[in-house]
């Protein structure tokens, strides 16, 4: 057997506290595109196109590009996301920290997820935040011009009340991103006796620097 996975395996299997954390690449075989490689999203399009600067600038096309290639309502979950779930109700797993939007952790069973960029099963004024099904949002696009602009806020005021997908976008903030929600993600990463990262090259920050928070001697 190849020596990394014999060390793998070795160190899963004495882990009583693990904290996993995952990245696009656990859902591709669910059919959802990663980013980075060869085949995923910025190969069509570029980076830009998922910060807050585009969306504000083109409110509809951005929902349209996150409705047609980041929403992906049938896709079941694969064995990695099982296993995890496996894990966790035996007690091994503690917590998922998660990059993707794709709620594939949930759907597979996993309770305790921290989906640290947010989720695409709704979207939310930036206004009042009414909280839109993107099921919704996807009917309200085929049918209406304005679809991505509240119609149960009083704003007036231009661009406050644009409608947004619950995903954090470069340059945005999502609920994990304060004091509070750092300090909770933190102290997982410190009491966990491993740390399992899945299907992300840690290239995106803040959360790249959460392995760095593990405890002396935590493989
Ligand atoms: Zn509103």
């Amino acid at each position: 057997m190849d020596s990394n996975l014999d060390t793998c395996t070795n160190l899963i299997g004495k882990a009583k506290n693990i904290v996993v954390l995952t990245g696009a690449g656990i859902s591709t075989e669910s059919g959802i595109k990663d980013f980075r490689s060869k085949t995923g999203i910025y190969q069509m399009a570029p980076e830009y196109i998922l910060s807050l600067d585009y969306f504000y600038q083109h409110p509809a096309e951005f929902n349209q590009f996150a409705m047609e290639h980041l929403y992906h309502p049938d896709a079941i979950p694969n064995k990695g996301h099982e296993i995890l779930a496996k894990w966790e109700k035996q007690g091994k797993v503690r917590h998922i920290i998660t990059q993707n939007i794709d709620g594939l952790h949930q759907k597979a069973g996993s309770k305790n997820v921290i989906e640290f960029h947010g989720t695409i099963k709704t979207a939310s004024c930036l206004h009042c935040g009414k909280i839109y099904p993107t099921e919704e949002m996807v009917s309200r696009m085929q049918t209406m011009e304005d679809f991505y602009i509240c119609n149960y806020c009083k704003s007036k005021r231009e661009k406050e009340h644009y409608i947004k997908p619950d995903v954090v976008l470069y340059g945005d903030a999502g609920e994990w991103f304060s004091v509070d929600g750092f300090n909770t993600i933190i102290q997982l990463i410190e009491q966990a006796d491993c740390i399992v990262v899945l299907g992300t090259s840690l290239k995106v920050t803040p959360f790249s620097v959460f392995p760095q928070y593990r405890r002396r001697g935590a493989p």
